[in-house]
């Protein structure tokens, strides 16, 4: 990819300030000038690769390489910015515990598989 700030990284730092507004997408911090902006890619380049806009927001340094190869929820939630991961539906958890209690009742009963011959 283009140097950090090549005619391409400005152009792409410009786009995203335009469509965002000049300041680091996950902490705030305003840049007075793009110069001292990172790109940073939300899904990570190791799980989508590519340049492609919708996928680049501008970050402080310390931003992005905090969040390094992370997914953005996830470091959003170790930064305690995000909320924790919802608890599953009550109506999942009476399904699952009925299950595992089937499990256990079947394993009980389980007829027996050996065959008894006549001596
Ligand atoms: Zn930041």
């Amino acid at each position: 990819m283009a140097r950090p700030n090549s005619t391409r990284m400005r152009a792409i730092k410009r786009a995203l300030a335009d469509r965002d507004g000049a300041g680091c997408f996950y902490c705030g911090h305003p840049f007075n000038t793009l110069l001292a902006a990172t790109v940073d890619h939300l899904i990570p380049q190791s799980v989508l690769p590519g340049w492609a806009l919708m996928n680049l927001v501008l970050a402080c340094r310390p931003c992005n390489e905090a969040k390094a190869d992370q997914l953005p929820q996830v470091f959003l939630r170790a930064a305690g910015c995000a909320p924790l991961p919802r608890r599953p539906h009550p109506f999942v958890t009476t399904v699952a515990a009925l299950a595992a209690r089937l499990a256990r009742v079947e394993l009980r009963h389980r007829p027996s598989t050996e065959v008894v011959t006549a001596g």
